[in-house]
């Protein structure tokens, strides 16, 4: 029993140096990532429910690296967020983002939003109005494309300074949309304050939305929350024909998800919401 003991033990002191190192090599990685030019940006497609048609985008955040391939958000942006690594790596975003958003137009397709998420660094540090506006004048987009997304958790720390930033936000005339909404606490009559363009109903609820009278009956209190504050409501994660037409029946504005088309990468994008469009 003894040797046994001793060997989980050293086990599991091993699986603990192999993930400090793991943690140790992907952070310094994470450092040199934005140097070597390994941050790519994907685009998903958001459409209106009523005919399908493609009114904006999310801009969703990729990390090609070397050895591991595609890195997901969810593996580095809550390290990012500690290091302060999501600082320079938002700037990034912005400007990359901006960019090809211009870049698309002056190929002669139709203008849409883009939107770009913030974590909530992004969102209390006090140069991102400055960075965000640096981003619009360097690429020269037209403030109206841009939307930017955050969640209900980060506009609830401190109401004022939400209040103000927002504020600030919209002289700009940038727009605001609150994501993974319902499943955090603002409340009513702070949405109204915020002043907000868009909620985007959480993909939690939409999963289970055809089983789920809960998740229905949720997805009906949200709908009607934004309709009635003259707000466009947006599902994400719609995976099915399902969940869609139970949706489109709510009267929801607009749609995200599988559904429609995963996250592109802008040449994936051109080809799939213009040309395929118009052939
Ligand atoms: P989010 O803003 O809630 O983004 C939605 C996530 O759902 C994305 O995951 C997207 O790829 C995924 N998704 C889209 N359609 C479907 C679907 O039909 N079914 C399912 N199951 N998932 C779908 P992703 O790209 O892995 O991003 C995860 C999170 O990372 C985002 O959640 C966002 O909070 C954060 N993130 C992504 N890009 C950035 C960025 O540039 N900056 C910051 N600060 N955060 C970012
Ligand atoms: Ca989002
Ligand atoms: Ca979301
Ligand atoms: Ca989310």
């Amino acid at each position: 029993a003894k040797e046994l003991g001793k060997n989980n033990f050293q086990f599991y002191s091993e699986a603990l140096n192999t993930n400090s190192l793991e943690r140790l090599s992907l952070e310094s990685s994470l450092r040199s990532a934005l140097e070597h030019n390994e941050f790519r940006l994907y685009y998903q497609p958001k459409r209106r429910m009523s005919n399908g048609e493609v009114t904006g985008m999310e801009a969703l955040l990729r990390w090609e690296h070397p050895e591991l391939g595609l890195v997901l958000p969810m593996q580095f942006i809550p390290l990012a967020e500690e290091n302060g690594l999501i600082i320079p790596l938002g700037r990034w975003v912005f400007k990359t983002a901006c960019q090809q958003n211009v870049t698309w137009q002056q190929q002669g397709y139709p203008p849409l939003t883009i939107a770009i998420n913030l974590s909530a660094r992004q969102f209390i540090d006090e140069h991102l109005l400055d960075d965000i506006k640096l981003a619009l004048k360097e690429t020269g987009m037209d403030p109206r494309l841009l939307e930017v997304e955050i969640t209900e958790s980060m506009v609830m720390r401190d109401l004022q300074q939400t209040i103000q930033i927002l504020q600030s936000l919209k002289q700009m005339g940038v727009r605001v949309a609150i994501d993974d909404f319902g499943t955090g606490y603002s409340s009513l009559s702070n949405l109204k304050q915020f002043s907000v363009d868009t909620i985007k109903i959480d993909g939690s609820f939409i999963q289970d939305i055809v089983r789920s009278q809960e998740d229905q009956g949720l997805t009906e209190a949200i709908i009607a929350v934004g309709r009635s504050l003259g707000l466009t409501v947006v599902a994400e994660g719609v995976e099915n024909s399902d969940q869609f037409e139970f949706l489109r029946r709510h009267f929801c504005d607009e749609f995200q998800g599988f559904y429609g088309n995963e996250p592109l990468t802008a040449e994936d994008f051109a080809q799939v919401v213009w040309k395929q469009a118009n052939q």
